[in-house]
């Protein structure tokens, strides 16, 4: 949702989506962020905002109906535009959670309190886990999107490096 507005956009992101860009948009809140901050976009013909990079597609839609969901409003679109702006392989919710070790944010219907320390407790020694978010750290993987190459271990990460995902301070992790 853009403001107060009557239409919603869905991107289609890449498998390739950098943590970063995950976490300005899963893991904060338009509330208190201007989410686009810092982000490339551009509006589509209806004058909503769509991501250009790490995007593979995106659908705008006109909101005819909302639901109150209790923790959450569900609102229902029809669709109005859509565009293919590249090609690639989108990414899933699975790839997500299970290749780059995402985790779901607490405010998302999916989230389980537990998730987390029962994920993290099948990982070898060595692993970080961002107690905010659920991020691990794998210092075999490191953080190529930050300029932490594979194999430096936690205590070596710069003094400023965060959480990739939601940006947490490096004391924020706790060792698996
Ligand atoms: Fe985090």
């Amino acid at each position: 949702m853009y403001g107060k507005a009557s239409h919603f956009l869905v991107s289609v992101l890449s498998q390739d989506v950098p943590f970063s860009l995950i976490g300005q948009f899963g893991f904060k809140s338009g509330r208190d962020t201007d989410k686009f901050n810092g982000i490339n976009y551009l509006l589509s013909k209806d004058g909503i905002p769509y991501l250009v990079d790490n995007t593979l597609a995106y659908m705008g839609a006109r909101v005819i109906n909302e639901i109150d969901a209790l923790t959450h409003t569900v609102f229902i679109g029809e669709v109005t535009e859509a565009e293919l702006l590249k090609e690639g392989t989108p990414m899933t919710y699975a790839y997500y959670q299970q290749v780059k070790k995402g985790s779901v944010s607490r405010n998302a219907p999916t989230y389980i309190k537990s998730q987390a320390p029962e994920a993290a407790a099948t990982e070898k020694a060595g692993k970080f886990v961002c107690s905010v978010c659920g991020y691990i750290y794998d210092p075999e993987m490191g953080d190529p999107d930050n300029g932490v190459p594979a194999g430096t271990p936690f205590e070596k990460l710069p003094s400023g490096w965060g959480c990739p995902v939601c940006g947490a301070a490096k004391s924020e992790f706790k060792e698996v």
